[in-house]
Parts: structure tokens; sequence; C-alpha cells
């Protein structure tokens, strides 16, 4: 062991071996892995194995495909064996809902290119499996590219090959401390202190206690989990091949062939936590005693399933511990206001994302961004308030009870909830407020008589409706929406132009207006879609989505200039938004302040009602609309004035359901859909908004570069779909005959144009209005046409008027 590394890996479970490996591959040197114990000393050895090629989520799927191409690479590469049994694997469908669900997934696969899958019936399904009961089974999903591993052998694959490229991999060595220093950290181990540029935190079991040497509270926590091997089934012996794995989502289990017999897994609906404070230090490579009590059910379930197993004899049960984020998903990447360290955490399925993790874990430490869009697994999609073992403990156990459940797009989980409430709150669920959660806070979604209750589909839920009569009311008259749910930034200081002016790619607003800003990392992708306020007294804001604050925080921190006073004020200010013609007589009527003149994306100091408020006229719908920004000590009295005398302007509160299917009618993206850090201005639109006359900012010279290189891949359009039963929500494949051209990245029902809408990225050629194409929603092939951008008020002529 060195005094000095440039890197420091904490933990030789798969997660921290990949890491080592993809920094090795990728070109650094000095790096070194250091392990408390033996390499899969942590949850990695007593793992099933098992790999999946599928994931609900599109970019999780292709992080594990990348995972499971990149085993033979590193079996290759390093000489050791990795065990890997490519069975293929079905997933079940023993609900209708989860076939339409299946049928969903499968179009949803092939549009981000995941090709080796199809649907297969029920007969086949048991060709495939013989040992399965295809009771109540209504068929299934095949997967090529699934199977099992040696746990052990794929771990000591990925620390073999990173050696062999120069990386040190130091056993029986704990970190025991953790000191940032100007240039980087001091690890002090049982074996000495080093002195290293980065630090990463696989500790996997231990990520809490390795997070907490440096005042990190991360959101994860372990939780128990059951396997069991049986002897061998004759069945299976006479099969003369290999079983492939099977999910059984109703029943909660998955099954593989396991030497002659079976591997049985449960995710119960009871979990248990355990060690909610990180393993205890001296926990070796022992496993819990079996608690078959816990997972009885499920395993009368699996017994029913797999009539096989009544008849044989259980080997040896597995009962380990593994840890879970708040969604199930890693938790990977920098942390805000700790330079150098970096998490590759909270890794759930070590085996089928470790790959995945460490490809853009490397790839973000060496080029200082990852490849693709990251997000779901960025450790800054969770606050401080995630950190709360309460929270953890609801929100680990619900992701842990419902892995294997279906949570529709319209689907909101109960767990952590409710946590931040504006002021509000209360008034509007006297309302009828049916909320959503965002980072924590109540958002409204739609207001609803009293006794109404959502039915969760990949459909067309029974609260269509509703949101169509809060649409019409702001396109008729006029909706008042909560807006405590934006982000909001506060900029001042002697150097706060100069840095808005290197931060942002547009013009910035002079005083009183506010300006659409687009912000680029240095490869010009797209950072944020954020919205600038210029206040006019030196304060500027900088307002963007809430679920993404400490995500823009740690940007804004780590692109900072002299000068310059930032502050996150997104729970000290809060609003409501009036949206509507009759937005302006009914702003005007509680102000002597002249508040009705303001021009079009004109912003200012005004006092409505008795509150001083800052107002920007700009809506997110195509209306004529106004933002009402106030003090969270304010957000009831300004409820109460704009109800009040809202009453004769028909006002109707309405929430974000809304919102969604308006900005739908006007073809404006938003974050996470349309626009996302692994796509460009010119793909989707935003290159409008870039001021490329004005000097530097980040990005800058990519951009250009795109701007004046060929045509992009894809660019967004927007689309009709012929009207059924159901709307895009998202990754639904786009056809020009029987080429993919694209994907959608959001839909909706235009409830005022009357037709189903989506945005979609799809080819230039295929993006010409006009274009007939097809789309598949909810697995079913619908008509589709290009339209031109805006099918609402093409002119803009209403949020202008
Ligand atoms: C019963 C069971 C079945 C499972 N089945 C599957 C499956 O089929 N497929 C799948 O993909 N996943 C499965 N998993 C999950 C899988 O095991 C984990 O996702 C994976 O092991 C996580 O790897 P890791 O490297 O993050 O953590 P760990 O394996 O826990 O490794 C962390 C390492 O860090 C070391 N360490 C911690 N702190 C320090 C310190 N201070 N100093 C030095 N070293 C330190 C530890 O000793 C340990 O070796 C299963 C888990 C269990 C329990």
């Amino acid at each position: 062991m060195k005094s000095h590394y440039r890197v420091v890996v904490i933990g030789g479970g798969v997660v921290g071996a990949s890491v080592l490996y993809h920094l090795a591959r990728f070109g650094w040197s000095d790096i070194c892995l250091i392990e408390r114990s033996v390499l899969t000393a942590g949850s990695s050895w007593h793992a099933a194995g098992g790999f999946h090629a599928l994931n609900s989520d599109p970019n999780m799927s292709a992080l594990q495909s990348y995972t499971i191409d990149l085993l033979a690479e590193v079996e290759q590469e390093s000489g050791h064996s990795a065990g890997v049994h490519m069975t293929g694997g079905i997933t079940i469908a023993a609900s209708p809902e989860r076939w339409e669900w299946l049928r969903a997934a499968y179009r949803s696969y092939q549009s981000i290119g995941i090709s080796d899958v199809r649907l297969i019936s029920t007969e086949e399904a048991v060709d495939l499996c013989p040992v399965l009961n295809p009771e109540g089974v209504l068929g299934g999903m095949w997967a090529e590219r699934e199977g099992h591993l040696d746990t052990t052998g794929t771990v000591q694959a990925y620390a073999r090959a990173a050696r062999q490229r120069g990386a040190e991999v130091i056993e029986h060595n704990r970190v025991l401390e953790l000191h940032q220093r100007p240039d980087g950290w001091r690890v002090v181990t049982e074996r000495g202190t080093i002195i290293a540029e980065h630090v990463v935190n696989a500790a996997g079991l231990w990520a809490k206690q390795v997070g907490r040497m440096v005042g990190l509270e991360l959101p994860v926590s372990p939780l128990k989990h059951h396997y069991l091997l049986t002897e061998p089934i004759p069945e299976i012996v006479a099969l003369g091949r290999e079983l492939p794995t099977v999910v059984d989502p109703e029943g909660y289990t998955y099954v593989r062939q396991d030497q002659q017999g079976m591997l049985v897994g449960v995710y119960e609906l009871n979990p248990e936590h355990w060690a909610m404070d990180g393993a205890p230090w001296d926990y070796g490579m022992e496993l819990f005693q079996e608690d078959p009590d816990r997972i009885e059910n499920e395993l009368a379930f699996v017994y029913g399933r797999y009539p096989v197993l009544e008849r044989a004899g259980v080997r040896s049960w597995v009962h380990g511990a593994f840890t879970f984020s708040p969604d199930g998903n890693p938790l990977v990447g920098p942390v805000r206001g700790l330079p150098g360290y970096w998490c590759a955490c909270g890794v759930m399925a070590g085996f089928l994302q470790g790959g995945g993790v460490g490809k853009a874990l490397a790839e973000w430490m060496i080029h200082g961004e990852p490849e693709g869009d990251v997000y779901g697994m960025d450790v800054a999609r969770y606050g401080d308030f995630a950190g709360n073992r309460e929270y953890i403990r609801q929100t680990t156990g619900q992701f842990y009870s419902r892995r294997f459940m279906i949570t529709y797009p319209n689907e909101e989980l109960p767990a952590g909830r409710p946590l931040k409430m504006a002021p509000a709150h209360d008034a509007m669920s006297a309302a009828g407020c049916v909320w959503g959660e965002s980072w924590g806070l109540e958002v409204p979604r739609y207001f609803a008589p009293e006794g109404f209750v959502e039915k969760p589909s990949l459909r067309r839920s029974n609260a269509f409706d509703l949101v169509a009569s809060e649409c019409r009311a702001v396109r008729e008259d006029v909706g008042l929406l909560d807006i405590s749910g934006y982000a909001r930034y506060e900029v001042t200081g002697p150097g706060a132009e100069v840095w808005l002016k290197r931060l942002l790619a547009t013009r910035l607003p002079p005083p009183g207006r506010v300006r659409l800003a687009v912000m680029l990392s240095e490869s010009g992708h797209l950072r944020g879609d954020l919205t600038l306020f210029n206040w006019g007294d030196g304060r500027w804001w900088i307002v963007g989505s809430y679920y993404l604050r400490e995500w823009h925080m740690r940007w804004f921190e780590t692109h900072m200039g002299d000068g310059v006073s930032l502050r996150d004020i997104s729970d000290d200010v809060v609003g409501f938004a009036v949206i509507g013609p009759r937005s302006r007589a009914l702003i005007a009527a509680l102000s002597v302040d002249p508040v009705g003149d303001l021009p079009f994306m004109g912003c200012g100091q005004f006092d409505i009602g008795l509150i001083r408020a800052h107002v920007g006229r700009l809506s997110f719908t195509g209306e004529l609309g106004f933002e009402i920004h106030c003090r969270a000590s304010e957000h009831v009295a300004l409820r109460r004035a704009l109800v009040a005398a809202g009453a004769e302007s028909r006002l109707r509160e309405i929430g974000f359901d809304a919102t969604h299917s308006l900005r739908m009618e006007k073809s404006f993206g938003i974050w996470s859909r349309e626009f996302t850090q692994d796509r460009t201005p010119r793909q989707t639109g935003m290159d409008r908004w870039i001021d490329w006359t004005k000097g530097d900012f980040i990005g800058r010279a990519a951009a250009l570069a795109e701007r004046d290189g060929p045509p992009p891949e894809r660019v967004l359009a927007t689309l009709k779909i012929a009207d059924t039963d159901a709307d895009g929500s998202g990754y639904e494949p786009v056809w020009q005959g029987d080429t993919l051209v694209g994907f959608v990245t959001s839909g909706s029902y235009g409830h005022w144009v009357g037709a189903s809408l989506a945005l979609a990225l799809i080819a230039p050629e295929a993006a010409v209005p006009g274009t007939e194409l097809t789309v598949h929603v909810v697995g079913e092939e619908r008509r589709a046409r290009v339209v031109a951008p805006s099918p609402h008020d093409p002119q803009g002529r209403a949020m202008r008027s």
C-alpha cells in the first residue's frame, strides 16, 4: 500500500470492483480498492446471481443491458470465469393488468433498442419451463439475455482485470476515517494513512457509515432477503437442459435452476429492515436464520406455481441482507459540497447493475459527466429530507414490498408522506385537492368531489373528466394553481450578472423582465430549462423544477463565480398562479398597482391584497397568466384573497395534471421528458433560446459545433394520435412503416383541442408535418400524424394578449 493514490475505492463488493475496473479501463492509473475483509465479504458473496435485462425504467434497462454485455469481455480480459449461465428468462403474466403491462413494456424496450425480447404464449412458457403450472397464466415475455452467474467469480474477474491494468486491491484493511483536505482526502485505514484525490463510497452494507465519516446521511438501508435451494428434482434432471429464470410478479417470486434443483427467491409483502445504521463492523460472511413464517404466503403461492417443489427437499436457505434506496435505484455520483467524494452505493441488484454503475461513475470522474442520462441513479435526486430514518424505513420498505408490483404512470405511492406541505395545503384539501408528491412536497394533481378515488391504470383513469373541466376553466375563464412546487434560487452580489452570463446560454433579461434560460454542460448537452427573473434591484431568481433542487445546487456550486451570493429560497417563497383570459381582471381587482399592465414576460413587485408579492407575467399553458410569489407565511392569505375575488370570474382551482395537458397543446417540453442531460439544444429545439452573440458561456464551443454540424439523428415533433381510451406516457415506439423512427417523450389527451397528443423524438425526415406514422400506445398500434408545433393558438396570441 502506498501513501498517495489518485483514487481510493472503499469496498470490494461487485460495485467497488466494477468501479475500479472501469477507472483502469478508461485510463486512470494510481488507483486502489480497499476492502475491510476479503473481496465479496458484504452482500455480494451470497447473492442469487440472477441477471435480467429488463426494468420498468428504460434507463435502468440500458444500464442492465450494458452490464450483461460486459460479462463476457471481463471474463476474457481477466481469464477468470464469471460462471455465466445465459439461460434466457421469462416474466409471466398471471393477471390481465400484468399482461397489458407486459405488452406495453415490450414496446418500450423496442424504443430503447432492446430487441431480443418477445411476448410468448402460455404454451410457449410451459415449453420453455416445463415445471411451470400454467393455471392462471395469460402469457409472458421472453428475454434472451437473462440468466445467472457465479457471484464470487464475477467480483474476482472484475478485480483481476483491473489489476492487470495496473490497479491495486488491498484486502484486510478497514477504512476508519475520512478527512477533507484542500487537495482531496486523508484516508485513515487500519494499515496506515493515505492521501487521495478522490474517494469512492462503494461500501454496500456499510455505505451508511462511510457516508457518516464525512457528515453525509445517505438515504439507504439494508433489508433482509431470502432464497432457498432445493435438492435435485427428478423432472429437472430428466430435462437434459437448463431451465430459464422465471419471474412471477403476481407471486412475488423468482426462480432458476441451481445444479439439478431449483433456487426460489421471494420479495415478501412483509419486509424486514436490518441494521438501519449500517451493518456492524464485525459482521462477517454469515447468514441469518431463515424465517419461513415471514414469507409463508409467498411460499405457498410458489409451491402452487411449481408443483415439483412440493416433492423436493430444501437443501439450504440463504437469508442475507442488501441495501435499498427509497426508489430502489442506486445512489451514484459526486456529492454537493464534498469535492472528490463519490458515491457508488445503494445498489440493490449489483450483478445486473454493477457494470453500468461502474461505467457511469468512472466516466463522471474522468470526463466530468457520464455519457448517458443517469439522473435516475444520481445521488443528487435526494436532498437532506431523505436522510430521515422514518422516511428511509417507509420508502425502502415500500420499494421492497412492491418490487414486483406495477406502478402506473398516474399512481402516487403513500410511503414517506405527507412530509412537506405548503401552508395552504389543508385549505386546498378541504376544497378537494388530490395530491401528488415531488421531492417530499405535496403538489396538487387535480380537484375532486368528496369520496372520489382514482383507479390507477395504463389507460385514462376516472380522473379524466375532472382534469378536462380544469383545462376548460383555464382556456375559458381562470384557473388557480399552487406553485409552491417550483425551485427558486436567489442570486445577488457584484458578480451576479457576470456569473449568470457564463452559467446560462441565454441572453439575460433586462430589469423587470423574465426569460427562459437554457443551461448547458461543457459538452453542449442540456443541464437545465430554467426561467430567469431580473427584479431590477440587483436580485435575480432562477426558477426550475422543485425535485431538482439538490441537483441544480450541486451544479451551481461547482460552477460558482466570484462575488456571487446564491440562496435556495424554495421553502421560503411559495405562491399561486392565475391562468386564463380572466386572470388579468382578477389580479387587477386585488391591486391598486398597475399589475395588469405588466407586459408579456415582465415581472415586478406589487401589492396583491395584503401581500407584497413578486409577480411575473408568464404561464406554462399558452394562456394569459400571472405567477404570484409570496412568503410562505402569506400563502394562506394569498389563496383566500384570490379565491374570494375569483368568484365572479368563475375561478377554478386546478392541479398539475391539467397543466400537463395544456402544455402538450402548446408543444412545450419539460425536464426529464423532452429535456434530459443526454440531449442537445438542436435536437430539442432549445437552440432557439441560445444567444450566440453574447460571448462565452458554459458549453458554447460544443453547442456551436452542433449548430454548424450535420442535422441531429432525432428531433422533437408533435404528434396527433388516433384517439382511444389511452394516451402516450413516454417511451412508446414511433414507426414509419416498419421502421422504428423514434419514441414518445410525453403524451396526454389535449382536452381543449380534442385530440390525443404526444411529443416525440423522431428522425428529422419523419418529423415533417403531415407525415403519417404509427405509435404503440399500451402495446396497441395506433395511427399518428405529425402536426405543426402548438396545436392550440400557434401564434401565441392568448399568452401575449
Ligand atoms: C439473498 C440475496 C440475494 C440476492 N440476489 C441477487 C441477484 O440475484 N442479483 C443481483 O444482481 N443482486 C442480488 N442481490 C443483491 C446483491 O448482493 C447486491 O446488490 C450487491 O452485492 C451489492 O454490492 P456492493 O458492492 O454494493 O456491496 P457489498 O457486497 O456489501 O460490498 C461492500 C464491501 O465494502 C466493504 N467495506 C465496507 N466498509 C468498508 C470500509 N470502511 N473499509 C473497507 N472496506 C469496507 C465490505 O467489507 C464489503 O465487501 C442479492 C442479495 C441478497 C442478500
